[in-house]
C-alpha cells in the first residue's frame, strides 16, 4: 500500500518536456488528465483540466470536484492513458498563491510559545480561546517541496551598545503545518460560514513555514510576524482532495468557552491525520493534527467574517501543530524549549536550532491516504 491508491488521487502539476501537465498521483505514477480526458470524455467541462495550474479546476467549484473525481475513479482502474512513472516528471508549485494567512490553532503551541516567551504570564492571551489568531504573510515566496531555503538575515535584539544585532539568523526554525487551499472565490461583503467550508476549500497539502526566532522576537511586538516568516514557506506539490479525507474526520479535542456562533461547526471538524518532522533523516516529531483546538472551517468563516472575500489560490496554514507530549512539538522552538535543551538525532549530532545544510521533511498520513511530502534543505546565505 503506497498510501496514493485511488481512494486519495491528490492533484498537482507535474514539468515533463516542458510542458506542465494538470495530474493526478496514483502510487508511483502520475496521470495526465488531459490525455485522459481525451481518451475517455467526462461529463463535465475538460477545459478545467488543461493546466498549466490547477487555478482553473480549484475555481470551478465543489460539484465539478466531486465530478472530476468520480469520473477518475470511474476510469482509472481499467485505463493507462496518460499514466507517466512519478520518476519521469518533475513537480512544480500546483497553482499561484493568491493571499496566504497562517493562523495558531493549537492549544499546545499556543501554550508552549507563551511559556517560552513569557514564562511569568498566563500562557494563553485573552483573545486566544474566543477566536483563531493569525496574521498575513507572503504569497510570493511560498515555494514548492525541495526549494533551497536559504538562511535568512535581518535584525535582532540589541546587544550591549543598545544598538540591534544585523546578520544571518542564529535561531532557525520550522513550523509543521497542514495549509488548506481555497479553490472556490466568495464575494466582498458577504461572509463564508464555517457550514460551507467544502464549498469553497479544495484540498489539503503539507506546509512549513520557516521561521526566524530571532528576528521574530526583536520585531513582532506589536503587529505580529513580518520578516522572521516571510522569507519562505514550503508546500508539497500535492493537493489532497478533502473527499479523500472524509473517513479521518473526528470531533474536535472541545472548546471552552462556547464560540460565538458565527464559528460554531457541526462536528466532526477535526481530522485525525498523524504528521511526522524529519530531520537529516530522524524523526524527532510526531506532531497530531486530531489535537487542534480550532478547525479548518472554523478559521475560514474567521477570515470572512469582516466580509473579506477569496479569491482562488488563496493559502491558510494551521499554525504550528503540537500535541500534549514532548515527543509531539511540531517546532524546534518547543522541542529545545526556546534553544535551552538540545534534542539528538540518530546519527549523535545535537541541535537546538537548524544548521546549515540540514534537510527537513514533514510527512503525514491519514489511514490509508498518505499526504504528499513537504522537503527543504538549509543554505548558508
Ligand atoms: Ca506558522
Amino acid at each position: 500500500m503506497t498510501g496514493f491508491g485511488i481512494d486519495h488521487l491528490p492533484y498537482g502539476v507535474a514539468s515533463r518536456s516542458g510542458r506542465d501537465l494538470v495530474v493526478v498521483r496514483l502510487d508511483d505514477d502520475v496521470i495526465d488528465l488531459a490525455a485522459l480526458a481525451s481518451a475517455s470524455p467526462p461529463g463535465f467541462d475538460p477545459a478545467v483540466l488543461a493546466g498549466p495550474s490547477l487555478a482553473p479546476l480549484m475555481a470551478a467549484g465543489a460539484g465539478v470536484w466531486a465530478d472530476v473525481r468520480a469520473w477518475l475513479q470511474d476510469v482509472l482502474p481499467d485505463s493507462s492513458v496518460g499514466c507517466i512513472p512519478l520518476a519521469e516528471v518533475e513537480m512544480q508549485m500546483p497553482f499561484a498563491v493568491a493571499d496566504y494567512v497562517d493562523f495558531y490553532a493549537s492549544l499546545n503551541h499556543a501554550s508552549n510559545v507563551g511559556r517560552i516567551f513569557r514564562p511569568d504570564a498566563e500562557p494563553l492571551l485573552p483573545n486566544w480561546r474566543h477566536l483563531p489568531v493569525g496574521y498575513h504573510g507572503r504569497a510570493g515566496t511560498v515555494v514548492p517541496s525541495g526549494t533551497p531555503i536559504v538562511r535568512p538575515a535581518g535584525q535582532r535584539r540589541p546587544g550591549p551598545d543598545g544598538r540591534p544585532r544585523f546578520g544571518p539568523s542564529e535561531a532557525l526554525d520550522i513550523e509543521a503545518e497542514l495549509g488548506f487551499v481555497v479553490g472556490a472565490p466568495s464575494r466582498m461583503g458577504e461572509p463564508v460560514p464555517a457550514g460551507a467550508f467544502a464549498d469553497h476549500v479544495f484540498g489539503v497539502t503539507l506546509l512549513n513555514d520557516w521561521s526566524a526566532r530571532d528576528i521574530q522576537a526583536w520585531e513582532y511586538v506589536p503587529l505580529g510576524p513580518f520578516l522572521g516568516k516571510s522569507f519562505a514557506t514550503s508546500i508539497s506539490p500535492w493537493i489532497t482532495p478533502l473527499a479523500a479525507l472524509d473517513d479521518a474526520r473526528v470531533p474536535l479535542p472541545g472548546q471552552d468557552p462556547e464560540p460565538l456562533d458565527y464559528l460554531q461547526v457541526a462536528e466532526p471538524a477535526g481530522y485525525a491525520i498523524d504528521l511526522e518532522v524529519v530531520v537529516n533523516g530522524t524523526v524527532v516529531a510526531r506532531p497530531p493534527y486530531g489535537s487542534m483546538y480550532w478547525s479548518p472551517a472554523q478559521m475560514l468563516a474567521h477570515m470572512t467574517v469582516n466580509g473579506a472575500s477569496l479569491r482562488t489560490g488563496d493559502l491558510y496554514g494551521s499554525g504550528t501543530i503540537s500535541g500534549p507530549e514532548r515527543a509531539q512539538r511540531g517546532s524546534f522552538l518547543e522541542l529545545s524549549w526556546g534553544g535551552t535543551e538540545p534534542f539528538t538525532l540518530d546519527d549523535g549530532a545535537t541541535r537546538t536550532y537548524l544548521q546549515d545544510g540540514d534537510t527537513v521533511i514533514l510527512r503525514a498520513t491519514a489511514g490509508t491516504v498518505t499526504l504528499g511530502e513537504v522537503a527543504g534543505t538549509l543554505t548558508s546565505p
